[in-house]
């Protein structure tokens, strides 16, 4: 006789294995966790390289999160080191902060504006705007033409491959303006890595006696023998539809990774090139996950318009198509479609992990 579920999830990111888990601990579900992936963690995953280094495979991930009830969750499955993102750009040979800071200005401007002045300055050169409609009005409309070429225009190009008008105003609303010498990424009330790597913290996620893994499996091979009784679904939508409306747009990346005889390679983990290569980023892990090795490895991102899907791309067209398919989804009673593929969303790791945790809330108040 075969095995039964209680539910068969596909994909084993931040969105599978944290709803996976909740249906094991809370209501001692049964779970079949399948990924084509031939590991765990999802674009998360980190690893050692062969010279021993932590990084991670798929891009800089920084956790951050404003909600208490995600940063608590994950306390249960890993501890935090106390890093803190940031960014520098690198344009003709001289280094900027990124988020656009008071430092970032005076240095392209050659002045020593202090606050006031920073805001009084860009108060004359914002770009007046009846609406904001766009990635490009966001960012003009604070900062103006200026700051926008050199630091957002040639960056959002060549990573989306798309120019910043036609994109939603959501991509560069991720990013502040500050006119003080604040130089952190992110604004949220948590922040860090986990101390022992993301790979830990997913292995210690699904480590629960309800949790079958299977790993190498595209689910569409395995779905017509497993009994089950409902479906989570975290990969791409338009493929568990079967592309029966045409493929949503995805951006792809391509990693390039390189071993370096230094102990640090830059400055920063993340310096990124928004006028200059084909590659829009350089990540060095070390500075993240705050390993002591005497080498150093650093890693370019490659924007790519095919292979693996990275990102939903959010325009107009993108999302049109997508609603046909959320429509489609609606109509499945059993299946659940949660994260950034299945729901075509830019998600961070923390809006995944809350999506995962209010579905669950969603599953239990329904028993
Ligand atoms: P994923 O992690 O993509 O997991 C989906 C899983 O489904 C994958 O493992 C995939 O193999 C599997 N799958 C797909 N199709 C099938 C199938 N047919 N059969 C079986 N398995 C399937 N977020 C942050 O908060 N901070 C950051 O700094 C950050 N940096 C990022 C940098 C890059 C370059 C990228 C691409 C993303 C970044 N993110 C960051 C976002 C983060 O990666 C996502 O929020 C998170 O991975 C979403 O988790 P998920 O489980 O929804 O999707
Ligand atoms: N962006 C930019 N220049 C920068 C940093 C960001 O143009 O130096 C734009 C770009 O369009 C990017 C978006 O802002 O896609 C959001 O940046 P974020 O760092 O959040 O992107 P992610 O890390 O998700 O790729």
């Amino acid at each position: 006789m075969k095995e039964r579920y209680d539910f068969l999830i596909v994909g084993a990111g931040f969105s599978g294995t944290v709803i996976a888990r909740c249906l094991c601990d809370r209501l001692n579900k049964k779970i079949l966790l399948v990924d084509k992936r031939n590991h765990i963690g999802g674009n998360s995953y980190d690893c050692f390289s062969d010279d021993g280094i932590l990084y991670q495979k798929y891009g800089a991930h920084i956790f951050h999160t404003s909600h208490e009830y995600v940063w608590r969750f994950l306390q249960g499955f890993t501890r935090w080191n106390n890093y803190r993102h940031k960014v520098i750009a690198s344009v003709n040979g001289k280094t900027y902060p990124i988020p656009i800071n008071r430092t970032t200005i005076n240095r392209l401007l050659n002045k020593n504006f202090t606050k006031e002045e920073v805001q009084a300055y860009l108060d004359t050169v914002k770009v007046v705007l009846p609406e904001v409609k766009n990635a490009r009005d966001v960012v003009v409309s604070q900062v103006g033409e200026l700051l926008y070429e050199t630091f957002f225009e040639g960056y959002t190009l060549k990573h989306w491959g798309i120019h910043p008008t036609e994109l939603k105003a959501e991509v560069t609303k991720r990013i502040p303006v500050r006119y003080d010498d604040n130089d952190y990424y992110f604004n949220d009330t948590y922040e860090g890595i986990p101390l022992d790597g993301y790979y830990r913290l997913f292995e210690n996620l699904i480590n629960h006696e309800n949790i079958t893994l299977v790993l190498n499996t595209d689910y569409k091979d395995i779905i017509d023998s497993v009994v089950f009784d409902r479906l989570i679904y975290t990969g791409p939508v338009d493929y568990f539809f079967d592309n029966m409306y045409g493929e949503l747009p995805y951006r792809s990346l391509k990693f390039e990774t390189e071993t370096v005889n230094m102990e640090y390679f830059q400055e920063v983990a993340v310096v990124n090139y928004p006028t200059e290569n084909d590659f829009t980023r350089i990540i060095e892990s070390k500075h993240m996950t705050m390993q002591r090795h005497k080498q150093t490895l650093i890693m370019r991102e490659y924007p790519m318009a095919y292979g693996e899907p990275y990102y939903p791309i959010p325009m107009d067209s993108a999302q049109a198509l997508y609603d046909r398919y959320r429509q489609e989804a609606c109509k499945l009673k059993t299946v659940y479609f949660i994260g950034r593929l299945a729901e075509y969303k830019y998600y961070n790791m923390d809006q995944a992990v809350k999506r995962a945790l209010d579905l669950f809330t969603e599953i239990m108040h329904g028993e």
